[in-house]
């Protein structure tokens, strides 16, 4: 084999490199003959030696764990096949988009959790308020009778349904009368019961679209407010009545309710 031969610059530059064992061959052996013949590169050959030596012997030269050496392949790996299929970027950015749908969705639904309370929340204010004046200002009841008999025919001509009217005197809620109240843009019925000394106001007015909802209470400014709709009517009891006892109304009110169907 032909024999290359390496000046004294080319050596010194290479050293490293042949002491690592880096080289090809053909310029190791041009090396190895060349520090046989020259003395001041055979002098930086042995200092380097010496020094590579005495590196691997101190605790500043320590071998990379395993695990470190298994990561950086493991990265290296799926950085190359990253690049060589954009595929997997694609995927990626799939994933975020399903993500941000996600949260789309979620919000969405969120928001219609909040906008059907805020309704039911802006009706509670009314029908409190219509409570509240009903006290306020003498205009509890527009026919004055414990008579249902009387009550419900008062009703007859004043609005577009007939509520249903029972007297629940012997269960302990005697009732005062009715009168016409104006609430969320119609007109509504206004039933007033007596408890001992607690006013109920009991509204309804037709609400056909709506399903049966179950009794569901409130407190609001101290008073107690029960929700619900039964057979196309919408319910609204309120007074300063404690929960149980005002429960126990809207208890009666929804079997009277469901034993006479409103016309
Ligand atoms: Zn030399």
């Amino acid at each position: 084999m032909e024999r290359t031969n390496v000046n004294c610059h080319e050596t010194q530059r290479w050293l490293p490199g042949y002491l690592d064992g880096e080289l090809d061959l053909v310029n190791a052996v041009a090396i190895e003959d060349h520090l046989k013949t020259c003395a001041r590169c055979a002098q930086a050959h042995t200092s380097q030696q010496a020094l590579q030596a005495s590196m691997r012997g101190s605790r500043l030269y320590a071998p990379a764990p395993v695990e470190l050496r298994q990561r950086i392949e493991r990265s290296l790996r799926q950085a190359d096949t990253s690049a060589r299929t954009p595929w997997t970027l694609r995927w990626r950015w799939y994933s975020v988009a399903l993500a941000l749908a996600c949260v789309a969705v979620l919000a969405w639904g969120l928001g219609r959790a909040w906008v059907a309370p805020a309704a039911d929340d802006r009706l509670a204010a009314v029908v409190l308020d219509a409570h509240v004046r009903s006290l306020m200002t003498d205009h509890l009841t527009d026919v004055v009778s414990s008579d249902h008999h009387t009550v419900k025919p008062w009703f007859a001509g004043k609005l577009d349904f007939s509520p249903t009217v029972d007297d629940l005197a012997s269960q302990g809620y005697a009732l005062a009368g009715g009168r016409l109240d104006y609430l969320d843009g119609r007109p509504v019925a206004a039933l007033v019961y007596q408890h001992q000394r607690h006013i109920i106001n009991l509204f309804s007015w037709p609400a056909p679209q709506a399903g049966d909802t179950p009794a569901a209470i409130e407190v609001r400014q101290g008073y107690n407010q029960i929700h619900w709709t039964q057979a196309g009517m919408t319910y609204w009891a309120v007074s300063d009545l404690n929960a149980d006892e005002l429960h126990a109304f809207v208890q009666l009110v929804r079997n009277q309710s469901a034993a006479t169907p409103t016309q």
